[in-house]
């Protein structure tokens, strides 16, 4: 099983990004619960067969959807000693709490965060996101909001970009202060939260009698990577009282690479940051993280005075506090011994050298697409996504979009669609340690050729 999953990693490039799912495949997963016990190499026989030709892809050095790490045959093995270990961090006294609480370290180390500061590992950056906007809740409310909930007629309201992650308007909706209640203040041309139109939307809630409490800045937004003016951000929040919170789900990670680490300028200021190991990090999902720089108000946020959970001077259940008390979860899975294996085996140079580089490989890919009249580019290209387009006559937005499927379905290289300022674009995220040259030379063939293949819909007007 060790051996044809590291000649699947080794071997990757030789394969599809991606393959539409044959029938069989979908089909093989539809049948009941097995009473009884097959071989273990007739199950895993089933695995070579319908599992690992048909997943995502994310491993691919072709693979530039969305924002997906790739990651390593270290962190593969660093989880397989995890699920020996079968170690349940949610607390007592032992050594994998030491691990997670060491990165802990690191971290706030690595954004200039003090020694008091707490950090959690979490599925990943919705949840991290989640968990820094209960604690400045748990800040704006007091510790009543715990057992009595949102007090009547005071109406917390949050503020984030136009380009902030979805996850943010959905922590609003389930701490119970509703979606709507996140301010999604305009961008400016370079994507960047408009801090003018952010000051104006603070002063207006002020004004109707609601309480602004929560100010996220994004570190790399998922569309074009952009990252906000977290400087002039953490100033504003320092002036109102709000809590200045960073979403860096993909971007924070640059803070390893000596090249990108200004543009992270004012990150230290943050009263709280989440990012993703499985992005940028390069460990295998998932691996979430979320750091507070107020580790007393993260734990009085989160703790409770369960009887089994009852926390002793010695025995097992010293060590308080317990990662439990920093978060929803109780029992949680080792995520940190194979976030501290990618960097024991790598090195933290390393891995931000390898983020720097796709950075390049972006601009090399910016570059290629100006030099090309067939596409135009669709947003500044400030990290390791581009997004562009290929130009149609007709139904522009439709052409790009089928491209895009075209592209993914050809195997050869897997871009995403998003949408900015309105036009569809095909949206390129280089995001895994295996990309090169040749895999950005490959999708720019593969869309010229495709687009140039593909008839344009001529709509009625533009004929
Ligand atoms: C990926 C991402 C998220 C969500 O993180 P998950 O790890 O997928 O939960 C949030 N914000 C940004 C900016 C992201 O890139």
């Amino acid at each position: 099983m060790l051996d044809d999953m590291i000649d699947y990693l080794q071997d990757i490039r030789q394969r599809p990004v991606w393959q539409p799912i044959p029938d069989d495949a979908r089909a093989a997963f539809r049948s009941g619960m097995p009473a009884q016990g097959s071989d273990l190499a007739e199950v895993h026989q089933q695995f070579m067969q319908h599992i690992l030709p048909n997943a995502i892809g994310n491993t691919h050095p072709g693979f530039f959807g969305w924002v997906h790490g790739g990651g390593t045959p270290v962190g593969m093995l660093a989880e397989m000693l995890a699920a020996g270990l079968n170690a349940n961090c949610g607390g007592r006294d032992h050594i994998p709490i030491e691990v997670e609480r060491q990165i802990v370290r690191w971290m706030a180390d690595l954004f200039g965060f003090p020694a008091s500061a707490s950090g959690l590992f979490v599925t990943g950056s919705s949840m991290a996101n989640m968990i820094a906007l209960l604690v400045a809740r748990f800040r704006a409310l007091g510790r009543e909001v715990r057992s009595h909930g949102i007090p009547p007629k005071r109406q917390l309201v949050a503020y984030a970009s136009a380009g902030a992650h979805g996850c943010i308007a959905q922590a609003m909706d389930l701490a119970g202060l509703g979606s709507a209640n996140l301010r999604k203040i305009p961008m400016n041309a370079q994507f960047q939260m408009d801090v003018v139109a952010l000051e104006t939307a603070i002063t207006a809630d002020r004004q109707a009698g609601l309480q602004p409490f929560f100010v996220a800045g994004t570190a790399g937004t998922v569309d074009v990577g952009a990252i906000d003016e977290l400087p002039l951000l953490a100033a504003l929040c320092e002036r109102n009282g709000l809590w200045f919170h960073v979403d860096g789900a993909y971007g924070a990670l640059a803070a390893l690479s000596p090249a990108l680490r200004p543009l992270l300028d004012g990150i230290e200021l943050a009263d709280s940051v989440a990012c993703d190991f499985h992005k940028w990090g390069q460990v295998p999902y998932d691996a979430g993280f979320i750091l507070v720089r107020d580790g007393a108000m993260h734990l009085d946020t989160f703790a409770s005075r369960d009887t089994y959970l009852r926390r002793d001077a010695r025995g097992m259940a010293a060590n308080s506090p317990w990662p439990c008390d920093f978060g929803p979860d109780l029992s949680r899975g080792f995520r940190a011994l194979k976030t501290w294996f990618t960097f024991q085996v790598f090195g933290a140079e390393r891995i931000g050298q390898v983020i720097n580089e796709t950075c390049l490989l972006a601009r090399y890919l910016e570059e290629h697409i100006a030099a090309r009249p067939e596409l135009e580019l669709l947003a500044p290209v400030a990290l390791n996504i581009v997004c562009f387009r290929y130009r149609a006559a007709g139904d522009i937005d439709a052409f790009n979009a089928a491209l895009v499927a075209d592209v993914q379905e050809s195997g050869i290289a897997a871009p995403s669609a998003t949408t900015v300022r309105g036009k569809l674009a095909i949206r390129v995220a280089i995001v895994n340690h295996r990309t090169g040259q040749q895999d950005i030379d490959a999708l720019l063939d593969a869309v010229l050729k495709l687009g140039a293949a593909r008839p344009q819909f001529i709509t009625t007007e533009s004929a």
